[in-house]
């Protein structure tokens, strides 16, 4: 293990040699991908096969490295928003094209494996950054009955290959802890079951055995961020039916981190754990691994929120309350989902202590206002710019009436929740709510949260 843990560390500490500089953040699209793709043409390590078209017509590729015995295969992003392994898979093109310290490595990956590679399964619902394809059709839901164009082609692949190991690339939500802790699930894997009564048959064995491994490697980076997918059998999904058809399947879900919201440190941790295996598997030392360190592994556990705010006084018709208030922040796409905004709600009201914030404070002392709506109206943001934001808090005010077409206008950091004409007060302490609130510390404006990020006054 020690060696292990080594190798681990080596390749995690040259990773920035290898990034792909080009893929910067989780929107990229499938014109972003195909010239990389078509540069590792021009590398003899790699061979290349157009795999098929989705609905679109856009290519699905094939991209294979060695020539070994042991055949793996990789595929990514079905679900067209989930891209975090899409980008590590082109940071390990580059690691395996390059020639340098790590040629020992290569050399083992080449004489033992043949690693077969298909980035961006679902190009469609990348092209707009959405889980479904073209059809609205969710891939991972169409294993059995294959109507996508680009579930055949992961079928027809698999078929075809008959890898003795498979790695099912997903992102999953941020919201995910480690078991009941305040640590998010980083990284959560999943051996996933061949039936409903979870057989351990031989190939479902490797896979817990390999998550073992990788457990034990990854825990070293990120202790407490590891957890295992919810393992009900799932009869539609791609893992289940593989891990059936005799492939050692291995499901790696990329969760979220503090402050990385374009997941590049995950994307280097997906980086990390795929080339661990991977050695794992072409030295085959897996197989010394126990599967009850699998079993041990905490499950995914929904304790997590984007932000809570502990111990706010709340007056209601004269009477106090003392109450948390959870915020969860989602995001909407817009410039052809080249970018997004928040569109944040309050979560839940009341007693939040088994709950955890990504973003966590204790406002004991402090009083909570629903932000009030300023009645002038404007014509545009830049009009708004010329406000004091000071002036408007004290009076209470965090919602201003803008008439052109500035409707889910937000940007963080932004003083102001922007609302069209004859919008009503979109701010009140109730779920589904937007969280837009004034917290005064001695009737004095102390804090702001608008569109659930917090704003402190004393830094405005
Ligand atoms: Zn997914």
């Amino acid at each position: 293990m020690t060696s292990e843990i080594e190798f681990a560390n080596r390749i995690y500490y040259n990773y920035e040699h290898y990034k792909e500089k080009s893929l910067i953040n989780r929107r990229f699209k499938h014109s972003d991908i195909i010239p990389l793709i078509e540069h590792l043409n021009k590398s003899e390590v790699f061979s290349l096969t157009m795999a098929g078209e989705s609905a679109q017509k856009r290519s699905i590729n094939l991209i294979k490295f060695g020539n070994g015995k042991t055949k793996v295969f990789l595929w990514s992003q079905m679900h067209g928003d989930e891209s975090t392994a899409t980008m590590a898979l082109f940071d390990i093109f580059n690691f395996l094209g390059a020639f340098d310290g790590f040629n020992d490595v290569r050399r083992l990956f080449a004489e033992n494996l043949s690693i077969y590679f298909m980035p961006m399964v679902n190009p469609d619902g990348a092209e707009v950054f959405q889980r479904r394809n073209s059809l609205e059709i969710d891939l991972n839901r169409d294993a059995a009955k294959q109507q996508s164009p680009e579930s055949r082609i992961l079928k027809e692949t698999f078929d075809n290959l008959k890898a003795d190991f498979g790695f099912n690339l997903h992102d999953q939500n941020i919201l995910y802890s480690a078991g009941h802790t305040f640590k998010p699930a980083t990284l959560s894997f999943l051996a996933p079951p061949v039936d409903y009564e979870q057989t351990i048959d031989d190939a479902r064995s490797n896979s817990m055995k390999l998550i073992s491994h990788l457990y034990e490697v990854l825990s070293v980076f990120i202790p407490g961020h590891i957890a295992k997918y919810k393992d009900d059998f799932e009869p539609r999904a791609f893992g289940d039916n593989f891990q059936k058809a005799g492939t050692s399947t291995i499901l790696i879900e990329s969760g979220g981190w503090k402050d990385d919201p374009e997941k590049q440190f995950v994307r280097k941790l997906n980086y990390t754990a795929l080339l661990v295996a991977l050695k794992s598997i072409a030295e085959k030392n897996y197989t010394h691994e126990k599967i009850e360190i699998y079993e041990n592994i905490p499950f995914n556990e929904e304790d997590l929120m984007d932000m809570i705010i502990r111990n706010v006084t709340f007056k209601n018709n004269g009477i106090e309350y003392k109450i948390d208030i959870g915020i969860t922040r989602t995001e909407s796409n817009f410039n052809g989902a080249k970018e997004f905004h928040h569109e944040s709600a309050i979560e839940d009201i009341g007693d939040l202590s088994i709950y955890f914030g990504y973003e966590d404070y204790d406002f004991n002392g402090m009083e909570i206002f629903p932000g009030k709506t300023y009645s002038k109206k404007f014509s545009s943001i830049s009009e708004i710019e010329k406000l004091n934001p000071h002036e408007m808090y004290s009076q209470g005010y965090t919602n201003i009436i803008v008439n052109s077409d500035s409707s889910g206008f937000y940007q963080k950091g932004f003083p102001f929740f922007i609302i069209n004409p004859g919008q009503q007060n979109p701010s009140e302490i109730k779920i589904g709510k937007t969280p837009n609130f004034i917290l005064k510390m001695n009737d004095k404006v102390r804090y702001v949260v608008i569109n659930g990020f917090l704003i402190d006054t004393e830094e405005i």
